[in-house]
């Protein structure tokens, strides 16, 4: 659609089908190149970046793949394998290590994402982080965060993993009901959760997140009052709601095609928002604040997300590990996406990048305000400051067309979106697209 005219109303898809809408990055990643590569190795050579540097560790390893899952993880590698990747890693992050692009910096932050980062066992969890450590010194540290499936964590585990350095532990629970939990191939059972989460209270992470899914597959009205009401009980630092989405390598998407389904066997996306805005409404009722479109959190002042943080505001993020992205000294990558030539490009000893891109100066404009605009508003003088250029006079446009939809808030510097807006947020973002990037989804 044009953007020069705002339409009366936005286009609306109401059930679920294939695709993916979330928006993580821009441009998007349909158009990181092969080609670029020898930018982003140019890149390395430069010591110049004054960025905040953080770091994310991809862990690839799930006991079970979930119906959902669109993520490339591996259910069947043996331990001597596991070590082979902990290996792969730390000689990847020794090739950066010594390149002038990091310029004597230590990371603020460090993220383990995945797959199953809490897949590793003690042992491992130990040889990653103590190398990863005398390679870039954690002393600068602010943030540690780790993704972790309940029924991975043993006392022993979590443990361990608090030694570590782990300041915010990121629980994938989803769903406290089993059923819901079994249809959907969750590997973990509620029982777990319970434990799991009693342990890592005790211990004392100073922050415990936990991951919500509305919508799941056989998802009701009842299970996810139930659920949400679980969810309010265990009084977690903040919650992380996501709406379910089909993408086309799930699971369940293969099953739609067999079955020539065209409409995924899930809620439709007004009801997936009308049960996030319950459970924020039942965090609310509590003093939890929503912070994101998919985030509430128990005190703000408290509960920080430096990795979030900096992934929006443009730092420099180190990725390791299979088909990891990141950014360095302005160009974005990802690493190869399979198990094998990954592991085979580091014991050659080359990078296993596989694609990348350098985004025009105007691209990174677009992306820092719209990653910003997922978290409900963005300063226009702030962002004028860094950039140089009114956001309200640059998006004239896509800004009016919101507006007309009803999902702008007024508020002169503050450009915010409504809470209807927050609940839609990623269909909205391809307002803000250059013309060539926009797909013409919207869910
Ligand atoms: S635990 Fe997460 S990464 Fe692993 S299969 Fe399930 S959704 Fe995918």
């Amino acid at each position: 659609m044009s953007s020069a005219t705002p339409q009366t109303t936005p286009p609306l898809r109401h059930e679920t089908t294939a695709g993916n809408y979330f928006v993580a990055n821009y441009p998007p990643f349909a158009f990181w190149k092969q080609e670029f590569v020898p930018q982003f190795e140019a890149a390395l050579e430069d010591g110049s970046s004054r960025a905040t540097l953080g770091q994310y560790v991809h862990i690839p390893f799930c006991r079970k793949r979930c119906h959902f899952c669109y993520f490339k993880v591996y259910t069947d590698k043996d331990s001597s394998e596991v070590r082979g990747y902990i290996d792969a890693l730390l000689k990847e992050l020794a090739v950066y290590a010594n390149k002038p692009v990091i310029g004597g910096r230590k990371p603020k932050f460090v993220y383990f994402g995945g797959g199953t980062p809490s897949y590793l066992s003690p042992d491992q969890l130990k040889l990653l982080t103590d190398g990863m450590k005398r390679l870039l010194p954690w002393d600068e540290v602010e943030e540690v965060t780790f993704e972790a499936e309940p029924g991975t964590l043993t006392d022993h585990k979590l443990q361990a993993i608090r030694d570590m350095g782990v300041t915010r532990l990121s629980l994938g629970i989803e769903h406290f009901d089993d059923h819901i939990l079994e249809i959907n191939g969750r590997a973990h059972r509620s029982k777990e959760v319970a434990r799991a989460y009693a342990f890592a209270r005790e211990i004392g992470f100073p922050q415990i997140n936990i991951d919500l899914i509305a919508g799941m597959v056989e998802e009701t009205e009842d299970k996810w009052r139930e659920t949400v009401a679980k969810a309010v009980a265990l009084q977690p630092d903040s919650v992380t709601i996501y709406q379910m989405e089909v993408p086309y390598n799930t699971g369940i998407y293969q099953q739609m095609k067999a079955g020539g389904q065209l409409v995924a066997p899930v809620a439709d996306w007004e009801t997936k928002r009308a049960w996030v805005d319950y459970a924020y409404r039942e965090f609310e009722k509590v003093g939890y604040t929503v912070t994101s479109g998919t985030t509430v959190v128990r005190d703000p002042a408290k509960v920080k997300f430096i990795y979030r943080e900096g992934l929006f505001t443009g730092a420099d993020i180190l990725s390791i590990g299979v088909a990891s992205f990141g950014h360095l000294n302005g160009v974005h990558y990802q690493n190869h996406h399979e198990f094998q030539p990954y592991v085979d490009a580091v014991n050659a000893g080359k990078l296993p990048v596989y694609r990348a891109l350098t985004p025009a100066a105007d691209e990174r404009y677009i992306r820092e305000f719209m990653l910003q605009l997922k978290l409900g508003s963005v300063s226009a003088e702030k962002f004028k400051a860094k950039f140089g250029t009114d956001p309200r006079e640059t998006f004239a446009t896509p800004l009016a067309t919101l507006k007309e939809w009803g999902f702008l808030t007024n508020g002169g510097d503050r450009i915010g979106v409504t809470r209807e807006g927050l609940l839609q947020i990623d269909r909205l973002l391809q307002e803000f697209f250059k013309p060539e990037h926009k797909t013409g989804r919207y869910a």
